[in-house]
């Protein structure tokens, strides 16, 4: 089998295996028990925190170790709300857009149902939220803007780095960011970024782990309630052998980051053009420098084609892809297709294609030559079932 399915979720790197493996087996203490395991375990997660801070440029009591950015991204979100519910009368307002994740779109939806003012803003045919449209969405009760770095669906790069920016002048709004595609892939700079959220299981570590960055200024009302662990921020026995797999995974990916893009790029290149030249297929990722080149989507553009049925025939040939986020994938439609196309049929017929750095370039040339397989199946179906 061929697995392009590497943004849902990547194996885990060999060296952080070792890790976890490691770690569980050696340093099963709690971190919080006052003995000498224990101590030692604490001591090595508190290592690992530094070393993190010390690659991301931040301060280590600013790295808040959560499950994984779902939680991360509810704790930023619902965090910051409640705190500034709790400080003010002024009903919140928080600045999103149409393609977010679902767990900060669906997080968003629910603060709308508990009275919070949210603004979805829409974004281009490329995928991508201008700013100017951010500042004029910026209201007087503005107290945060979440915008996620690199789409899941398309790759689509948001202009994150410049919000920051727009956001300098207004230290009141808090400005979150969804990292989870784009770390390891592109340049990260959080200067201007008061939260930033990542996942294990996406840079080849371990499901279960991730981390918010909370910079100091930065107040946020917890979501559970129980130990003092991670600044009382998030209460519970420290996942000590994810904590310490994650900033493995995370060095690795740091460390191999331009090395992996050219080989990405060059892949994206060869499946794109040849993709492009099918005329059944209609393109929804925009090339780079625009998208991230582990992504490419695309949709077929007849009628009657779901991206369920496209799914199935790659399937039998051995190729695992998805259409949307495992975490939408019981939705027919793509709600990031509709914000960017508008076009139901295209939204329910396409195809996320997501890369690794150990897909081969014969790996991709036998992808292709199933895609033009499957558009060859589907278009004799169609011609059986028109007559
Ligand atoms: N944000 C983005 C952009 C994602 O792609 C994902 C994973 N599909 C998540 C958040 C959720 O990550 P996790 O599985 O760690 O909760």
């Amino acid at each position: 089998k061929l697995y392009f399915d590497y943004c849902a979720s990547t194996p885990l790197h060999p060296k952080v295996a070792e890790q976890l493996f490691c770690t569980s087996e050696q340093l099963y203490a709690n971190p919080s028990s006052v003995h000498e395991m224990g101590f030692e375990a604490n001591q090595r997660v508190e290592e690992s925190r530094e070393r993190l801070s010390t690659i991301l440029h931040v301060e280590p009591s600013e790295v808040i170790f959560t499950s994984g950015a779902t939680e991360s991204n509810n704790l930023a979100i619902i965090g910051a709300v409640r705190t500034w519910m709790k400080k003010t009368s002024q009903t919140p307002h928080v600045i999103s857009t149409q393609i977010e994740h679902s767990s900060v779109f669906n997080c968003c939806k629910q603060l709308v149902g508990e009275g919070v003012e949210i603004t979805f803003l829409p974004v281009d045919h490329n995928g991508i939220v201008s700013i100017a449209s951010i500042e004029k969405a910026i209201q007087v009760n503005t107290m945060l803007v979440s915008v996620m770095h690199v789409n899941n669906e398309t790759g689509s790069i948001q202009p994150i780095h410049e919000i920051g920016k727009l956001l300098r002048a207004k230290p009141h709004i808090y400005f979150h960011v969804d990292g989870v595609q784009g770390f390891g892939k592109l340049a990260l700079e959080l200067d201007d970024i008061d939260l930033y959220t990542l996942s294990g299981h996406k840079i080849g570590g371990p499901k279960g782990i991730g981390l918010l960055i909370v910079k100091e200024h930065v107040e946020l009302t917890p979501l559970f309630f129980g130990g003092e662990q991670e600044n009382g921020l998030r209460p519970g026995t420290t996942n000590v052998p994810g904590v310490l797999s994650l900033v493995e995974a995370i060095e690795i990916s740091y460390s191999e980051r331009e090395e992996k893009m050219q080989g990405l790029t060059v892949l994206h290149d060869l499946v794109y053009s040849k993709l492009e030249e099918i005329p059944e297929i209609i393109m929804n990722s925009p090339r780079p420098p625009l998208s991230a080149p582990h992504i490419i989507n695309f949709s077929y553009k007849g009628t009657g084609v779901t991206s369920a049925l496209l799914i199935s025939i790659l399937a039998k040939q051995g190729i695992i892809v998805s259409s949307q986020s495992a975490c939408s994938s019981t939705a027919k439609t793509s709600r990031v297709l509709m914000a960017m196309t508008n076009d139901e049929i295209l939204s329910s017929s396409s195809i996320r294609l997501s890369f690794h750095e150990s897909v081969t370039p014969d790996d991709v040339r036998y992808l292709v030559h199933s895609i033009s397989h499957m558009i060859h199946q589907v278009k004799s179906q169609n011609k059986f079932a028109l007559l």
